[in-house]
């Protein structure tokens, strides 16, 4: 782990997809760690990411794509959850999230590096710390991160934190905010780099920037995209240097933050390595980063997490994976896995469920039945709330096609259990699958 003038990068590793009206799909490795990463990498800067792929196809496809760049992962594949992926469309030159899975990223734990002194140890030789934020309100991720943070402050070492955008904190008041950001250390952080719209949710809104307070961060950058940067209330403008004023790309911003760590790194100054890191964005933004059109360019796919290598299932195994998937490359074709369960808040391992009284999913749904578990427990919002939220996801990407875990009561295509924990089944389907159908969503049965 000892990589002298490393810089180490705490955040998500997510599978993107891209839909680009009139030319398709397209995937790559994201999620603002791996961005952060492979940009600081195509600098030449060894980097090191603590983050948490699921141990899916997807998952390998991030991970050959970091180790291609060089990128070291010191982190195990959390078994227990399949990859986070982020869906986008692409409206102009603008790229919009529709639908984001955190997946394996809420798995973060100090324990995945092994014993707890290798988690200290990925700072050895480390020159620079960044941490990005959308995990610090999770327990095990935000643990990760202030223990880094601590050790890196008494270490010596430069901490930067990236603070992400509002829709990933609802609720989250702006001084609580900030207290997050602060990662425990007082003072905070070095440098504190903000979007537009996140500056704006923290209080420092555009008519202010002009005078940002660093509030207790060592520097606070706010970037503006096409319009440049404020570095504590100075603005570094980028005009005349970028072909797509409008352009709003997804990833720019990481672009921006591995850019003014590599200039950091080298000597300048936070307003000579902000105009860097604008330079960067803009060269990014240019050159089109790093997308891969997918081979088949049908839908792409939904499939039950534990029928793709993901150990979700009640008793925290996975079952095996049907043929049809084959290897899963997501550059073949794109297959996105989904647990309901998960997704609709229940832990892994859990206790198993059954639809109590006839009607299966689709009674379920229209409120004659309900899922309990095999000691009494009502789990029927839960099962509700996933099948929602995989309902959302079909729409997001259009998907028309699924194959989901045969005799699940989240996931059962043509039979269930019978309600009475004796192991037989009846003809029926899942809640989810009740809910795919009724959108015109074909499903499958996974066995
Ligand atoms: S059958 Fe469905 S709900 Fe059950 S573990 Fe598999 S993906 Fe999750």
């Amino acid at each position: 782990m000892d990589k002298p003038g490393c810089v180490v990068v705490v955040g998500d590793l997510m599978l993107d997809v891209l839909f680009v009206p009139e030319q398709g799909l397209f995937v790559r490795a994201g999620g603002s760690a791996a961005n952060v990463a492979l940009t600081l990498a195509s600098e030449g800067r060894p980097v090191t990411v603590v983050g948490r792929t699921g141990p899916d196809p997807n998952g390998r496809f991030l991970r050959e794509t970091l180790a291609a760049a060089s990128v070291e992962l010191p982190v195990s594949p959390a078994m227990e959850r399949a990859t986070g992926f982020s869906v986008m469309h692409r409206h102009g030159a603008a790229d919009r999230v529709a639908y984001v899975e955190r997946g394996a990223n809420r798995c973060l734990e100090s324990d995945a590096v092994g014993p707890p002194a290798n988690l200290a140890r990925v700072l050895d030789g480390a020159a620079w710390l960044h941490v990005s934020a959308y995990g610090l309100l999770e327990p095990g991720p935000g643990a990760v991160a202030r223990g880094l943070a601590r050790a890196a402050r008494d270490r010596g070492i430069p901490i930067s934190v990236d603070a992400g955008v509002p829709q990933a904190f609802p609720g989250l008041a702006a001084d609580a905010g900030l207290d997050l950001l602060r990662l425990g250390l007082d003072p905070g952080p070095d440098f504190l780099i903000l979007s537009e719209p996140m500056s704006d949710h923290l209080g420092y809104p555009a008519a202010q920037r002009a005078a940002a307070p660093r509030r207790g961060f060592g520097c606070a950058v706010v970037t503006g995209g096409s319009s440049g940067a404020w570095v504590d209330g100075e603005r570094l403008g980028l005009d005349g240097e970028i072909d797509h004023p409008d352009a709003d790309v997804s990833g720019a911003g990481d672009a921006f933050v591995g850019g003014f760590i590599a200039a950091g790194l080298g000597g300048a100054g936070p307003r000579e390595a902000a105009r860097l890191a604008n330079r960067m964005a803009a060269r990014y933004v240019a050159a089109g980063p790093g997308w891969r059109r997918v081979a088949c360019q049908e839908a792409p796919v939904l499939v039950s997490a534990c029928l793709f290598d993901t150990a979700s299932a009640y008793d925290g195994e996975a079952r095996p994976r049907p043929a049809e998937l084959g290897d899963g490359d997501p550059t073949f074709r794109l297959y996105l896995p989904v647990c309901p369960e998960q997704a609709g808040g229940l832990t892994t391992p859990r206790p198993p469920a059954e639809i109590r009284t006839t009607g299966g999913g689709a009674a379920v749904i229209a409120g004659r039945a309900s899922v309990v578990t095999r000691d009494g427990r009502d789990v029927t919002p839960a099962f509700l709330k996933g099948a929602r939220r995989v309902a959302e996801l079909a729409r997001a990407t259009g998907a028309t096609w699924a194959i989901l875990k045969e005799g699940s009561p989240s996931c059962g295509a043509t039979r269930v259990d019978d309600g009475t924990f004796s192991g037989r089944k009846v003809p029926g389907e899942g809640v989810t699958v009740a809910a795919l159908r009724r959108m015109g969503v074909s499903v499958s049965p996974g066995e």
